[in-house]
């Protein structure tokens, strides 16, 4: 039977860490005891991590143990503030937070795969957006230029990939890199102007259709692969 852990005493300092607590899948295991009609039933909900089997419960306050010896406590107010905006709008706040702590577990905010990456970090972890490998591309659905991460894009399934716009899943086009250094997306205020993100006139138009030039040596294919 795998180690079942029930406090900290349990994992050495050098164990306790975000990567060996991730939570794998959940367990639920029926209990029982006594006999005949004095026989009890109820469940333990339990989490499995790298490190063992832990209580769901106190999987939450491990976790958020860590976070708070991380320092992170801020960044996680910020995945509850974006959670509770974006994804989980009808959920409790308990709820809400306690996703909130599964995603940050999982460092979420660090994986340029997720949906949310630059959205989540432009607003709230600048450095890490500034530094992010930004491509312009253009969904079928929509048909509005938005910006996706490079990895985004290598790994994209069927050629596929998230609309920021409408959250659906759909063909695309690349219409042109993010090339640094470059300022915050400096716009004249053109037709692609957009309030998150500035100026997203792929480059191949912007020398003409946005007064600002367009950014060196950028990679384009206008086609419509
Ligand atoms: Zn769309």
């Amino acid at each position: 039977m795998r180690k079942e852990i029930k406090t900290l005493q349990d994992i050495d300092a050098a164990s306790f860490t975000f990567e060996n607590l991730r939570w794998k899948y959940g367990v639920f295991r029926p209990m029982s005891s006594g006999a005949g009609r004095n026989k009890k039933h109820w469940g333990w909900c339990g989490v499995v991590t790298a490190l063992g089997e832990v209580e769901e419960k106190v999987w939450y306050q491990l976790t958020e143990q860590l976070i708070k010896n991380a320092g992170e406590q801020q960044l996680l107010a910020h995945l509850i503030e974006w959670e509770s905006e974006c994804g989980y709008t009808k959920s409790s706040s308990d709820e809400v937070r306690k996703e909130a702590i599964h995603l940050h577990v999982s460092r979420i905010f660090d994986d340029p795969e997720w949906i949310h990456y630059l959205p989540f970090n432009k607003r709230y972890r600048p450095e890490i957006w500034e530094a992010a490998h930004i491509v312009y591309v253009r969904n079928e659905c929509c048909q509005k230029v938005s910006a996706v991460t490079q990895e985004q894009i290598d790994r994209s399934s069927y050629s596929i990939i998230y609309c920021p716009h409408c959250g659906r899943w759909s063909r695309f086009t690349i219409l042109g890199r993010r090339v640094k250094p470059e300022g915050p997306n400096p716009c004249l205020d053109c037709d692609c102007y957009d309030p998150d993100m500035g100026c997203t006139m792929p480059g191949i138009d912007k020398s003409y259709a946005c007064p600002l030039e367009a950014p060196n040596g950028g990679q384009r294919r206008a086609s419509d692969a």
